[in-house]
């Protein structure tokens, strides 16, 4: 049975999100940003927490596992990287690895660039991308402690998932990655009408997650940095599209 998935904010531009296995009853958040509302999800939909997924050891990512695990004793999976810093995990996950809600199964995909530790889930049968603070609606993660060639080879493998995967990212910095993105991308005619998409949605309390790979590959800058019009907005025609990639995203850190 196909999976039921529900999104929401936390904190001030978190984004929970619950995946429910209706054939088990089985249900996992994808983080943990803020107890409140994660039980408010789960009180809305009926749903027993059985597991936290964790997509990298950040604080604001984190810090609700430990009383909704008081609460309703669900079991934690961590990235096997975050071992040391995430003690309260039952299990840690490495690439290859599978992780199964229920009957739902997704494919641990180590995606280092925002933190060495992250990692992202891909429920294929889903068509569901968990990309945390990997990819998001328009841009991507801060590169805190890996290289810029270790984030670009983690956004380029996302990419190359199917147009209609949907993307689940874990922030709603949508508005502000789509001035940006209109600041690298003035030509953009898809990015435009996205934009005032994404305004519809903000003045109707609504946010633009889940996005698709599609529609990014279509809109999003930085995975865009191989098309010459963001190679021209950077001044790099010709160079590597690691390199231009770089030089948004560091353009970006100071917008
Ligand atoms: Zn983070």
């Amino acid at each position: 049975m196909p999976a039921e998935i529900r999104v929401f904010r936390c904190l001030s531009d978190n984004i929970g999100a619950l995946i429910h296995d209706p054939a088990t009853g089985a249900c996992a958040a994808l983080d943990a940003p803020e107890e409140a509302p994660i039980i408010k999800a789960l009180e809305e939909t009926g749903w027993t927490l059985s597991e936290i997924i964790v997509t990298h050891r950040h604080a604001d990512h984190v810090q609700a596992i430990e009383p909704l695990k008081r609460r309703t004793g669900c079991r934690v999976v961590a990235p096997e990287k975050a071992r040391g810093q995430m003690p309260v995990a039952d299990a840690y996950v490495r690439e290859g690895d599978t992780v199964r809600v229920g009957e739902l199964a997704a494919h641990v995909w180590e995606t280092p660039g925002h933190c060495a530790d992250h990692v992202t889930y891909w429920f294929a049968a889903d068509r569901a991308l968990f990309a945390g603070d990997t990819i998001f609606t328009l841009g991507c993660g801060r590169v805190m402690e890996s290289t810029h060639a270790q984030m670009w080879n983690s956004l380029t493998r996302l990419a190359a998932l199917p147009d209609d995967a949907s993307v689940y990212s874990g922030h709603d910095y949508v508005i502000a990655n789509g001035k940006f993105a209109l600041a690298a991308d003035p030509d953009n005619a898809a990015l435009k009408a996205r934009m005032a998409e994404a305004e519809k949605a903000k003045g109707e309390g609504r946010f633009l997650i889940p996005s698709t790979i599609g529609e990014e590959k279509a809109t999003n800058p930085f995975l865009r940095a191989g098309e010459p019009a963001l190679a021209r907005s950077v001044k790099m025609e010709g160079a590597e599209r690691v390199a231009v990639f770089q030089a948004l995203r560091e353009w970006k850190n100071r917008f």
